[in-house]
């Protein structure tokens, strides 16, 4: 194991083509990882995401990298830039300890810049800036500065500066060789004793003041920002000073119970599926027995491996504060805590999968070995919510974005060896009742069966999802069926009369018995789906769209034509605000008009705008919007039909 004192584990996040993947490998060489820095644009960079991802398939995606610097070991976990990938970012996120945000000094503050820092402070994650590309025509490192100040951060603080910027022969000026006055007034104004000294007429020392700024960055009280082109090797051994200087180390209570969580899920040939974790204490170690506390079971882990430059090696344990690679648990999927949940950050949803696309398998002979690849993809990373319809021989996927239809496209080919084609994607809608009413069900033939059921479905307040409740007494219906319509009740709102998942409701079951000779176990939960879509049908149900927010920034030559199709697309605004020749725009627009807007807006305004779209909960769709779609699979409401189905299922499943 590593020597190192303390770690550190880092998220590098940025736009794509910022330069993330040049500063890691960079990093790499400098702290005598690598004998040479890999190149992104001569294919040989060792951290590249879609360049590993191509030539071995999903095994070693983003694997996380490290290194020691100085008395520090480094855990640098690379994270996607684009926002098809927000998923795995939001994963990523839950297990850091600090955050680099790369922006380019051309570029500046670029469309996924913004999600990332929100997410970033949800959940309260230390981060320094990262300007790179000072070397490049038009770099201006100080307008981006000014640019964080104004829209992220009046706390964002440069130390250094730039000597012959927009050259390949810029330099970076040293700003604790002779510190300018802002920048110890800043510093003294995160700090009391400072403070108080410096307003008595003393000079801080250089130490005073990087340890004053590296106690307010821990508590995101300052942000400092770096300087660099990590193209030429400039500023990255400054950077990765901050980094064990700024950033706070992790905690390393190896003593207590043990507590981890799963951010990510390898899959190899050989060993089958890996569990990348962050474990925030105690030890893990092969031949553990080990509690999973998000899917109630006890898992035994085979072998611990560590990643070291995108190998992973056998190692004895992994301790508190570390990342490691669990085998042996075939079962565990992202976002499982193991131990003990308390130690934990809880998870920030950044997105949510809007989109759902079908597959086709290109081989129709291959459509149930495609269904049972993307079963497996799916236990993998639950975020797809694979639904496979039998009777339609359909299957769906959710999805972020159409980029991530070519990663799942890839991954099929070379995991799986299936070519599969990909719908155009759909907006996911959902269904909440318009009303109030009543949905019962007796399902007492043939025998042997038993299970009466009445439901009073009440609209909710949005977002609440489904409350349910239960006025009959266990002399009604026993114990064991109350429960069982209670853990079902869920799915049985999964598609409503329009075919989408319902949501925001109350359902209260008033009435019902059971049989103490006929009853059955599932003869609750056939009639529990039937009764629900009766009362669907009798509440009717308004269909619900997805909302983004979002925010426009442009030349305010545009903002007549920007405003008018925000119109068009049923989108709404708040006043414009101008300042220097430019304006920002605020409001919300549905997913179903706007799913291509970035590419509309960016030719509507030569490249100019900026735009940042970020999800913000359901809406009614206006009358005449969205889409209805016929039930998938035998609707409940074909009775005969549906519980002839029903009880085939069953009893194949009793057989086998
Ligand atoms: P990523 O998408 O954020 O991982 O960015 P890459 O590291 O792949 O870099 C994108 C492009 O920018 C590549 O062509 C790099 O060579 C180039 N690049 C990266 N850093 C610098 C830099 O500091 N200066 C210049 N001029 N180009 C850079
Ligand atoms: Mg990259």
């Amino acid at each position: 194991m590593s020597t190192a004192h303390t770690i550190r584990n880092i998220g590098i996040l940025a736009h794509v083509d910022a330069g993330k993947t040049t500063l890691t490998e960079h990093m790499l060489y400098l702290s005598g990882s690598t004998r040479a820095a890999g190149s992104v644009d001569k294919g040989t960079s060792l951290s590249d995401v879609l360049d590993v991802e191509k030539k071995r398939g999903i095994s070693v995606r983003s694997a996380a990298l490290s290194f020691t610097w100085r008395d520090a070991q480094i855990n640098l976990i690379d994270t996607p830039g684009h926002v098809d990938f927000s998923a795995e970012v939001e994963r990523a996120l839950r297990v850091l300890d600090g955050a680099v945000l790369v922006l380019s000094a051309v570029e500046g503050i670029q469309a996924q810049s913004e999600p990332i820092w929100s997410a970033l402070e949800a959940i309260n994650i230390p981060t320094l800036f990262f300007i790179n590309k000072v070397d490049r025509m038009g770099a201006d490192w100080a307008a981006v500065v000014a640019a964080l100040q104004n829209e992220f951060s009046t706390d964002v603080l440069p130390v250094d500066s730039v000597q012959n910027e927009g050259d390949n022969g810029a330099v970076l000026v040293d700003g604790w060789a002779d510190p300018a006055p802002a920048l110890v007034e800043r510093i003294a104004e995160v700090d009391d004793a400072l403070l108080e000294a410096y307003l008595e007429g003393q000079t801080p020392s250089v130490e005073a003041l990087r340890a004053a700024l590296a106690a307010a960055t821990r508590r995101r009280g300052l942000f400092p920002v770096l300087l660099g082109s990590a193209k030429n090797a400039l500023g990255t051994d400054r950077l990765l000073d901050a980094i064990v200087d700024y950033l706070p180390p992790a905690g390393r209570d190896r003593e207590g119970p043990e507590s981890a969580v799963v951010f990510r899920i390898d899959h190899d040939e050989k060993v089958g599926r890996i569990a990348g974790v962050r474990v925030f204490r105690g030890c893990l170690k092969p031949r553990d027995s080990v509690w999973n506390a998000t899917a109630e079971r006890e898992e035994k882990i085979t072998q611990v491996k560590r990643s070291l430059l995108n190998k992973l090696e056998d190692a004895p344990r992994v301790e508190a504060g570390d990342i490691g690679f669990l085998c042996g648990l075939p079962e565990v999927k992202i976002g499982d805590v193991l131990g003990d949940p308390e130690p934990v950050p809880e998870t920030y949803a950044l997105s949510e999968p809007l989109l759902s696309v079908q597959v086709n398998a290109r081989d129709e002979a291959q459509h149930a070995a495609l269904a049972a690849a993307l079963q497996q993809l799916a236990s993998e990373d639950p975020h797809l919510d694979f639904r496979w319809y039998p009777e339609e021989r359909e299957l769906h996927l959710r999805i972020m974005g159409v980029i991530q239809t070519e990663i799942v496209t890839e991954v099929l080919r070379t995991r799986f060896d299936i070519e599969a084609d990909f719908s155009a994607p759909t907006v996911v809608y959902k269904e909440t009742p318009a009303g109030s009413g009543h949905g019962a069900e007796s399902y007492t033939m043939p025998k042997p069966c038993w299970a009466i059921v009445r439901y009073l479905i009440e609209p909710g307040a949005p977002g609440s999802g489904i409350v349910y409740a239960s006025e009959v007494s266990v002399d009604e219906i026993k114990l064991k069926y109350q429960r069982e319509i209670e853990g079902h009740i869920g799915q049985a709102f999964g598609q409503g009369i329009k075919g989408w998942e319902v949501t925001d409701l109350k359902v209260t079951l008033v009435d019902g018995s059971d049989h103490v000779l006929h009853s059955r176990p599932g003869n609750f939960i056939l009639a529990t789906n039937i009764a629900v879509l009766k009362g669907l049908q009798e509440t009717e149900t308004i269909l619900l769209e997805p909302m983004l927010a979002y925010r426009i920034a442009a030349p305010v030559e545009h903002v007549g034509k920007v405003t008018s199709d925000i119109i068009e697309m049923r989108g709404t605004f708040e006043p414009a605000e101008l300042s220097d020749g430019h304006f920002v725009l605020c409001g919300r627009l549905p997913l179903a008009t706007s799913m291509d807007y970035a590419i509309r807006l960016g030719a509507l305004t030569a490249g100019r705008a900026k735009l940042s779209l970020r999800f913000d909960g359901y809406d009614p769709c206006p009358p005449g919007e969205g889409v209805v779609r016929p039930y998938k699979g035998i609707c409940p409401l074909d009775r005969a039909k549906y519980i002839l189905k029903m009880r085939g299922a069953i009893t194949e499943a009793t057989r086998s």
